[in-house]
């Protein structure tokens, strides 16, 4: 069998070419980064549970009708995607406030927000994704207009659908990052959601506890990520494989 193609290696992911045009194969590392890649790890299960995750999410958005990258997974680290065009920017929805936000501001995390907040970060590593306002978009000619409302009115559905889920599991849903892309149909282009949604781009903050179930468990030292993304796949009922049958909940018709 002839080697597949390599098409693009990232920190946590690698693209490959896909079986059909205009596909890829996604495969989920175990590497975890922070801090713009300064500190790093492997920790063992995170692929395999990011993969999961975000298959979960993806095909929950398709069936509210959110359009977003993903076909089938294939194995425990790869899932099959459609080939977009990446927009080169993160869009970061917040419902609380967290992270470079509650830096910024001074604000005690977890403090709601009066409506949720949209923002984007400029992708660009060397630079450290700097945040970047709408204006700047459009002047550099990153995204237009009309693009800019699509990527918000589809950031929000996904905010209230994520928030919805993990409300249903007791999570707090404080934040997340998508990353849309544009696919090419005839004479049109669509935006759709791209990238991954999994614990690595979210906040997720236990609702009783405040214990956090996120990538914040890594970048700050909180303990063990696997553990808490576990819980979250737990909780939403997505099961890793290689859990024994016994374990597993039976699903009466
Ligand atoms: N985020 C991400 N990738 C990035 C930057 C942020 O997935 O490169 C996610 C992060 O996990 C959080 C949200 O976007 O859920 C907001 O992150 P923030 O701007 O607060 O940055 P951080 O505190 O992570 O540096």
């Amino acid at each position: 069998m002839a080697r597949r193609k390599k098409i693009y290696e990232g920190k946590a992911k690698i693209l490959y070419e896909g079986t059909e045009p205009g596909t890829l194969v996604q495969y989920f590392k175990d590497d975890a980064t922070a801090f713009n890649a300064e500190k790093k790890a492997t920790i063992e299960g995170k692929g395999v549970l990011n993969n999961r995750l975000s298959e979960f999410f993806m095909t929950g958005l398709t069936q509210i009708g959110v359009p977003n990258h993903f076909i089938k997974r294939i194995n425990m680290r790869e899932q099959l995607i459609r080939a977009v065009e990446i927009v080169p920017l993160e869009v970061i929805v917040r419902n609380f406030a967290a992270g470079s936000m509650a830096k910024r501001l001074g604000l005690e995390e977890g403090t709601p927000l009066p409506r949720p907040i949209v923002e984007f970060s400029y992708k660009d590593d060397a630079l450290g994704d700097p945040l970047v306002p709408e204006e700047y978009i459009i002047a550099f000619g990153w995204a237009t207009q009309q693009d800019m409302d699509d990527i918000v009115a589809l950031a929000l559905r996904v905010n209230d659908f994520m928030s919805g889920i993990m409300y249903g599991v007791g999570i707090k849903l404080i934040d997340f990052k998508i990353e849309i892309g544009r696919i090419f149909e005839g004479d049109f282009m669509r935006l759709i959601v791209a990238d991954e949604i999994s614990p690595d781009s979210c906040r997720l903050w236990d609702m009783k506890t405040g214990q956090k179930l996120d990538k914040d468990v890594f970048r700050r030292d909180l303990g063990n990520l696997t553990d808490a993304y576990t819980e979250v796949a737990r909780r939403l009922g997505v099961m890793p494989n290689n859990v024994s049958p016994a374990t597993k909940p039976t699903l009466i018709n």
